[in-house]
């Protein structure tokens, strides 16, 4: 999976990446980050690449050009190593106005070969650039940052670690929050006793699915508590097998 970002400052996101399992990926070669700086495409003598809006308002507006060329010498870049004359590379464009990132877009995303992202900054970027150039728009939820630099990097991060490889326990990405619409269960790990507070009994039996039973049972429980409109969808979707679906019924009757 290639990772290239048009952005303002690249050493944010080159820093913001290279370190932990994102920073081993990347030097294994399962990932690679290409951080565009779009001052380098400006025309301007004095390299700027933001201008006052029209029609009068406050802050900056970074301009066109700088994004387009950058944005054709990226993918003039992506077609050339491919070998190929043509190719469609999804743009994203991270705005509070686009749809919010989901662990099921991460998914979908991380099937694709190249990313190309655009990250604003100051009011936005002039909205030609946006026509000419992105194919989706995506929010990382409902609040304004100073810049696409952030949002870029949880983008990047989420997908990654669905990259086969990225993670060292290949189950690990499938079986966790999210998964079948549940959050994840409680997790525990040594000392066995804390300051008075135990380790589930039954973690320590041995049984394997007397633990996977209740586990699932633990992430219904903190679903329905934290995100019933998670559990809907699980149970609409058909996600628990028949024991659970009795168990979320005796829940939802008020048993416990
Ligand atoms: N004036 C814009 C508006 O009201 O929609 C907000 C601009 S914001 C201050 C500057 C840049 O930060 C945006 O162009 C976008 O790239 C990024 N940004 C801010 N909040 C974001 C969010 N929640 N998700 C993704 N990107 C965000």
């Amino acid at each position: 999976m290639n990772f290239h970002v048009m952005t303002l400052f690249p050493e944010m996101i080159m820093q913001g990446l290279s370190s932990s399992i994102l920073g081993r990926a990347l030097e294994r070669g399962l990932i690679s980050l290409n951080a565009v700086n779009i001052r380098d495409y400006t025309l301007d003598k004095h390299k700027r690449v933001d201008d006052y809006p029209y029609g009068g308002g406050a802050g900056m507006v970074m301009s066109v050009d700088p994004v387009v060329r950058c944005y054709r010498a990226i993918f003039s870049e992506i077609t050339r190593k491919g070998g190929q004359k043509e190719k469609k590379v999804r743009v994203i464009y991270l705005t509070p106005q686009g749809k919010t990132f989901t662990q099921e877009m991460a998914k979908e995303l991380a099937e694709e070969e190249d990313l190309i992202f655009l990250c604003g900054h100051y009011e936005g970027i002039d909205e030609r650039a946006i026509e000419m150039v992105v194919t989706e728009q995506i929010s990382i939820g409902d609040y304004v940052l100073t810049g696409g630099e952030l949002p870029v990097m949880v983008m990047i991060d989420a997908i990654s670690r669905l990259v086969p490889g990225v993670l060292n326990n290949g189950n690990s990405a499938e079986f966790e929050t999210f998964h079948d619409h549940l959050l994840e269960y409680p997790q525990y790990t040594r000392p066995e006793v804390y300051e008075g507070r135990e380790v589930p009994e039954i973690l320590l039996s041995g049984h394997h699915a007397k633990i996977e039973e209740w586990r699932r049972k633990q992430s219904i429980l903190r679903t329905k508590e934290a995100r019933p409109d998670l559990l809907g969808r699980a149970v609409q979707e058909g996600c628990l097998n028949k024991r659970e679906m009795t168990f979320w019924r005796e829940l939802e009757q008020g048993w416990e």
